[in-house]
């Protein structure tokens, strides 16, 4: 396929807010996509150039876009600046000054998929000294004989700004009609991603080896695989009654989720959100490479600092300090950080994914056994909710978040919120027991004393998976510092977008809608029906409570800690639709109970 052709799809994208109208254009993108190009195909459309694990980034800012467009069409860089100001998108800048441009245009060079890619690989490896006038050659090149839409797109996927609002489950749907002509093998597909995190690689595997090349999809060392969720339950006999009477339950670690990979020497470690994280937890390879009795293994648990001799655990933020790229080795030696090993999916060559919990554990227990660095989370097993309170309770005085509750009968469920693993965390006094982590689709405004910030507050949203889309559940507009708003406002000004997102479902306007980018976690003290937000309208099958005009919201919502946005979870990662019904509904018992 040549970039033009796919250019014009996205054009139509742009323009397509149903669902089933942009699966229904995808899925010609990937009929007409030939063996060698799907997978580009699709990272292009994620508006990646290779999923997320393996670390590759553009480094293209947008200043050196606006020079690029600026070389390719002989407008001034303050012409085109301007222009941007007033469009607000980089991408149709490029489009509208390709259209008049001062210079002789090459003949239009008809680009293939594979030479956009490839310059736009060439632009992310380029570093050091001089780079960034590669960059804006490579870029400027490009553009120079390209089409008007073709340099819309050349010039936001770089910068990371493609606006079409394709998610992944999207994606994968219209992969499944495009090779069987029927929505059957999304599962399939499904369950492939979350093993390999990899859209593209299961897009070239499907074009390659079809139905059963999908379903006969294997774990593979050094590829992520997409993390279990909990669910949420407010009391020891829910959890109980909804694990068949009884369970494993863990303590509930606050640090910060770690998959480690081995193969012989080989380590490698992804973050929740499948970064490489390796060069951040050197004391934490070195423990996986010489104390675990494996040869191959994938293993995964929650990373934090922990003080044997007071037995104290260290608080989320601290160790996420350790994230900080800089004086690494030092911090290592400062707070000692300790694994505690929750689940094991790999192990010697094989699959331990479809192995029932007790299994899982036993192998795990095993294979870190002796380890000063990796222990196994401490856990009981129990059919008492009395016995089950009381480790909660012993749990939150160590410091502990709460306890997460597993299914001794269930898989390990990739990439899934699922009732196999049941989180409980510490109440607040009466008030929700939970804290939320909202998706931002807009902003608005300040006002008063807060103009000067020009940051008035927030619109957040959570996550209907069935749907696909994020529906509104609270605006946020008090309980922000002045260093969050300042970086709210930076961020957010860098996606925001003309309309309201394709993925976005809203009765209200903010002042600016964003892309669905950026997570927050919020406090509330009670979930209440709402005529004006989405969450939770509509009908049941389409996640929602089964109320054409009702919606929910968040009562006295408030953003927790001291980051403007949690950089450790994506958009998909927020709570959902379906929490905040079961919440409501927790809510509204525990009230009959107190009566
Ligand atoms: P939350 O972030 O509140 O949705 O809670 C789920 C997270 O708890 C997981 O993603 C893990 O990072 C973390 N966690 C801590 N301890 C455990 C445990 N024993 N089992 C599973 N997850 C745990």
């Amino acid at each position: 396929m040549q970039f033009f052709e796919l250019s014009e799809y996205y054009s139509k994208l742009e323009s397509t807010s149903s669902r089933l109208g942009m699966i229904d254009i995808l899925k010609d993108v990937f009929k007409n996509s030939e063996k060698g190009e799907i997978d580009k195909i699709i990272y292009i459309t994620q508006g990646v150039l290779a999923p997320p694990f393996e670390g590759v980034e553009f480094g293209l800012a947008e200043k050196m876009a606006e020079e690029a467009v600026s070389i390719a069409t002989g407008f001034s860089k303050e012409e085109v600046n301007s222009l941007y100001k007033k469009k607000g998108d980089l991408g149709s800048v490029a489009e509208d000054l390709v259209q008049k441009s001062k210079l002789k245009r090459m003949s239009a060079r008809k680009y293939s998929i594979g030479e956009v890619y490839d310059s736009m690989l060439k632009i992310s490896r380029s570093s050091g000294e001089g780079s960034k006038n590669v960059k804006i050659k490579l870029l400027a090149e490009m553009i120079a004989s390209s089409t008007p839409l073709e340099a819309k797109y050349l010039v936001r996927y770089p910068l990371g700004e493609l606006r079409m609002g394709v998610g992944d489950a999207t994606i994968l749907e219209a992969l499944s009609v495009a090779f069987t002509g029927e929505r059957k093998l999304k599962e399939s597909l499904e369950r492939a991603y979350n093993i390999c995190s990899d859209l593209g690689l299961v897009g070239a595997v499907l074009m390659e080896k079809g139905e059963s090349g999908i379903k006969s999809f294997k774990v593979t060392l050094f590829k992520p695989i997409r993390p279990a969720l909990a669910e949420r339950m407010p009391t020891a006999e829910q959890i109980l009654e909804k694990m068949h009477g009884k369970a494993a339950v863990e303590q509930k670690y606050d640090g910060f989720r770690c998959q480690a990979h081995k193969s012989g020497k080989k380590v490698q470690l992804y973050s929740r959100r499948l970064e490489n994280i390796t060069s951040m937890f050197p004391d934490i390879v070195r423990a996986v490479q010489t104390e675990i009795k494996a040869e191959s293994v994938i293993f995964e648990g929650e990373a934090l600092g922990f003080n044997e001799a007071t037995n104290e655990f260290m608080p989320f933020q601290e160790t996420m300090q350790r994230k900080r790229k800089h004086g690494i080795e030092e911090m290592a030696g400062e707070i000692p950080l300790h694994l505690f090993a929750f689940d094991i999916m790999f192990l010697n060559g094989e699959d331990y994914l479809n192995q029932p919990y007790e299994k899982r554990r036993k192998a795990l227990e095993e294979v870190v056994a002796g380890s000063k660095t990796i222990k196994p989370s401490t856990r009981i097993i129990t059919s008492s909710p009395k016995e089950l309170d009381k480790f909660f309770e012993d749990s939150i005085e160590k410091g502990l978040e709460g306890i997460v509750a597993k299914d001794l009968e269930s898989h390990y469920i990739a990439g899934a919120r699922k009732f196999s693993w049941i989180k409980m965390k510490r109440s607040y006094m009466g008030k929700l027991s939970d804290t939320l982590d909202l998706v931002i689709v807009g902003y608005y405004l300040g006002r008063g004393s807060r103009s000067e910030f020009q940051f008035g507050g927030l619109l957040c949203a959570v996550y209907n998976k069935k749907r696909d889309m994020f529906e509104t559940v609270s605006r946020i507009g008090t309980g922000f510092t002045e260093k969050q708003m300042s970086e709210l406002k930076t961020l957010l000004d860098k996606s925001k977008v003309k309309s309201r997102p394709a993925r976005v479902d809203s009765l209200i306007a903010p002042d600016f809608w964003v892309e669905p980018r950026y997570v927050v976690t919020v406090k509330a003290d009670e979930i209440t029906k709402s005529p004006t937000h989405t969450c939770g309208r509509g009908s049941k099958e389409k996640g929602g409570a089964g109320e054409e005009d009702v919606g929910y919201a968040l009562r006295f919502p408030r953003i927790v800690g001291e980051e403007a946005v949690r950089s450790d979870k994506s958009v998909e990662d927020a709570t959902t639709t379906q929490e905040v019904l079961e919440m409501y509904n927790n809510q509204k018992r525990v009230r009959v109970e107190d009566k």
